[in-house]
């Protein structure tokens, strides 16, 4: 027998639940489609590596301490890449991931990409983040929308020794970049292009630089068109060079277009469809940068390990206290999570799939992941975390960066949120 109270609270949840069905049924019955497809019978697991994969993922590992170690802490301080880094980057085809063998490059996967990507960051999120711009940005730009002369002739070179950089946002015009202002005048077979782009990644160090700039404002974001334009233009003017946070190595120039002439051959794809370019290379891009947040949170995780598994305080390892345990299994579980979002996001890119919500989740989370476990390094680690001795205060600062570019954390949420939305028939 039930006793008054509790036969009332069950017709109380009774009357809710008739209430909640008949709004159900008020409602338009949701066309909910299903974001998960079955492709394979026996899919591998997402953090599974083929052959090609696993041994490209050693190599770069190994090139990453050869090659970059000995210089992370100078080139920080000294705000530069050392001059070995850029020709070791190409010598190993990690400048031309995705380009066929035809073109120089070393005929790879996007998800490669991404492997290349997360190893240099374990040992260096600047020198990524260089690799991570050619590869996702600038080489995609041109694969996808370039002409096969475009092709032909810059493909070999971006693979093999020049470096580019994709301009796009402009001091007024950040997250509202299709509000830019750097405008080209059409002059027979010629634009003039004039204006100034803030915060080029990889602007110091560029030879070809991808411009987008409006070529009809009165037709808004619809004017925007996308330029190729070579360094040795005398329109081209690269300006002062940031001062930052973290990625120091990394050069993050503005750069400025003066009456720089362009011919009309060097436009990529359409006229007026640089928007379109630009969104749709944004969102794969997202994917590297989330790559490059998942190396950083690893290589800060596996520089502190070590260290508190040895360092004793009241007679036993500070790994063996369980206030210290239960950080480190949630930050590995953190990781790894972050992991599968990355890659389930450039595998679902390589399969053809659809994976914009899946790419801006992956970046979301990986970047929170990399504050939050770069952060707790330097807890973990006390004292010698907080100084230069130790690596994770420098992943601690470069992590910052992963909340801002390729779209800030609340343009992930507000892409989320708007392919979740339309999935529930909104
Ligand atoms: C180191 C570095 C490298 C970069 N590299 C490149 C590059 O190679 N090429 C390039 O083109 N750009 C590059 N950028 C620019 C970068 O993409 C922009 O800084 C970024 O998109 C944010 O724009 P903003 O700085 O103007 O911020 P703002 O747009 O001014 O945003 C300020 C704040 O307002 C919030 N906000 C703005 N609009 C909305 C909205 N609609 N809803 C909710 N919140 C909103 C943002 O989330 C943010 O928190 C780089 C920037 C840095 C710092």
């Amino acid at each position: 027998m039930l006793t008054g109270t509790r036969r009332l609270a069950i017709n109380s949840f009774q009357s809710t639940k008739r209430q909640a069905l008949s709004t159900q049924l008020t409602c338009k019955p949701a066309q909910v489609k299903p974001r998960f497809e079955t492709v394979h019978k026996h899919q591998p697991a997402l953090t599974q590596w083929n052959d090609e994969e696993l041994s490209l993922k050693d190599a770069v590992s190994k090139f990453a301490q050869e090659y970059i170690a000995p210089h992370v802490r100078k080139m920080d301080q000294e705000s530069k890449l050392d001059p070995s880094i850029l020709p070791a980057l190409f010598e190993n085809g990690f400048m031309g991931i995705e380009v066929s063998s035809e073109l120089g490059g070393a005929d790879m996967t996007f998800t490669q990409a991404c492997i290349v990507i997360e190893e240099l960051a374990k040992v260096d999120p600047a020198v990524s983040v260089v690799c991570d711009v050619q590869n996702t940005l600038v080489n995609t730009i041109l694969l996808t929308y370039g002409s096969d002369a475009i092709r032909k002739k810059y493909l070999p070179e971006l693979s093999q020794k020049k470096v580019g950089c994709f301009c796009l946002s402009e001091w007024s015009s950040g997250t509202d970049a299709f509000a830019l202002k750097t405008k080209a005048e059409q002059q027979g077979d010629y634009y003039i292009l004039n204006g100034t782009k803030a915060w080029i990644t990889n602007s110091g160090e560029a030879e070809i630089f991808l411009v987008m700039a409006n070529v009809d404002f009165s037709k808004g974001y619809k004017g925007i068109t996308t330029f190729l334009v070579e360094k040795s233009n005398p329109g081209v003017q690269v300006g002062k060079k940031e001062d930052k946070l973290g990625i120091r190595a990394s050069s993050t120039c503005e750069v400025n277009f003066v009456d720089c002439k362009v011919h009309k051959d060097n436009i990529i794809g359409e006229i007026g469809k640089g928007y379109k370019i630009a969104i749709s290379t944004l969102n794969e891009g997202r994917i590297g940068i989330a790559a490059q947040m998942l190396g950083l949170a690893q290589g800060a995780f596996d520089a502190t390990m070590p260290y508190i598994n040895q360092r004793v305080q009241f007679g036993q390892p500070v790994s063996q206290f369980q206030g210290m345990q239960f950080n480190y299994a949630d930050l590995a579980t953190q990781i790894e999570a972050a992991r599968l979002l990355v890659y389930n996001a450039a595998r679902l890119k390589d399969a053809g799939q659809p994976f914009v919500t899946e790419a801006a989740m992956a970046k979301l989370y990986a970047s929170k992941v990399a504050e939050k476990v770069s952060s707790e390094c330097i807890n973990m680690l006390g004292g010698v975390g907080f100084t230069k001795e130790f690596p994770a205060e420098k992943y601690f600062r470069d992590c910052k960066i992963g909340q801002i570019y390729e779209g800030t954390n609340n343009i992930q949420l507000q892409t989320i949120a708007k392919n979740i939305s339309a999935l529930y028939g909104k």
